[in-house]
């Protein structure tokens, strides 16, 4: 066993961000599973696991978390995680009949979950986070913030029974890498941006409160997400009450990029409120921002549409 640092723990989780074929799409299998793992470790569970240990948790997670029908994949990551960040971050342990198996094409769902195939965390990584909590809650919000935008990352870490807050000091080697203050710096540049263009209110419903001269629970959503190469750009911006901001991000809604209408999920129920609760915006105009120049562009509600929003569309009356 080697024991590796806290760099180059970072380094192995961080390639995995790299890589080519993540680039513009948004892909939270892979992030999904190895929180899967951080959170077990973190509960002292060591060692490898069966896929079918996982599988139940990974469907609720992409159904919930994942573009519509990422569950009928969510047996991929599991096998193709070893090939990623040079073999050092995640490792099979395959059977006679699957040790000769293509690494490129992944074993069906039905394979993996029969074989005695055991996965998980390369041991050497494993042996790092296990001995530096601190890191192990380090990776895992590094993984939240490459993947999903912030308005999701407490659910996630609910779901999975993970505790993201960190523990005591940082360990021994170096303070963390993880500088926020020029994220924090940019994203208030775009907020203010969004807002100001949407005169402080939601465009959903107008939800417009102030506190004294300060506007409350309004903010700024990216349409195409930040994490997976969304600019922050007015017109890749909606400015929603924080409702209008989670339910969005979870896929309820979104704009037709045509019409500019507000579509409804079908999986978004209406509850006993019935339409007199969400679903009266349903089908109405998105309240419209002072400039036509700021209105969102197709090209990131196309996005949003494709990877994010919960199909299929509920119908217009
Ligand atoms: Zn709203």
């Amino acid at each position: 066993m080697t024991v590796l640092s806290s760099i180059e723990v970072r380094r192995l989780f961080d390639d995995l961000r790299r890589a080519p074929s993540t680039a513009g799409r948004y892909a939270p299998h892979k992030p999904l599973l190895l929180l899967l793992a951080l959170a077990r470790l973190q509960h002292g569970r060591t060692g490898q696991f069966g896929f079918v240990e996982v599988e139940e948790s990974l469907r609720q997670l992409l159904t919930e978390f994942g573009p519509s029908n990422a569950r009928n994949t969510r047996h991929l990551p599991y096998w193709h995680l070893q090939s990623d960040s040079g073999g050092h971050l995640w490792q099979l342990h395959l059977p006679a009949e699957l040790s000769q198996h293509p690494r490129a094409k992944a074993p069906s769902l039905t394979l993996l979950r029969g074989a005695e195939v055991t996965g998980g965390l390369h041991p050497d990584v494993e042996q790092a986070l296990h001995s530096n909590p601190a890191l192990l809650v380090e990776m895992a919000r590094l993984l939240l913030d490459n993947t999903f935008p912030d308005s999701l990352h407490e659910d996630i870490a609910s779901v999975l029974g993970l505790d993201l807050t960190p523990p005591g000091q940082f360990a021994k080697e170096e303070p963390p890498s993880y500088d926020s203050t020029a994220r924090r710096r940019r994203d208030k540049a775009f907020r203010d941006q969004v807002l100001r263009a949407y005169e402080y209110r939601c465009c959903v419903c107008g939800f417009d409160l102030r506190l004294g001269h300060l506007p409350v629970g309004l903010e700024a959503a990216h349409i195409q997400w930040h994490n997976v190469g969304g600019p922050d750009i007015t017109t890749n911006g909606l400015s929603l009450c924080s409702l209008h901001h989670k339910l969005f991000d979870l896929g309820a809604f979104t704009l037709a990029p045509d019409s500019l209408k507000v579509v409804f999920s079908e999986h978004a129920l209406a509850g006993s409120r019935g339409l007199s609760g969400e679903l009266q915006h349903h089908g109405k105009d998105l309240l419209r921002p002072v400039v036509a120049e700021a209105l969102p562009a197709p090209v990131f509600l196309h996005w949003n549409w494709t990877n994010v929003f919960k199909k299929d569309a509920r119908r217009f009356a």
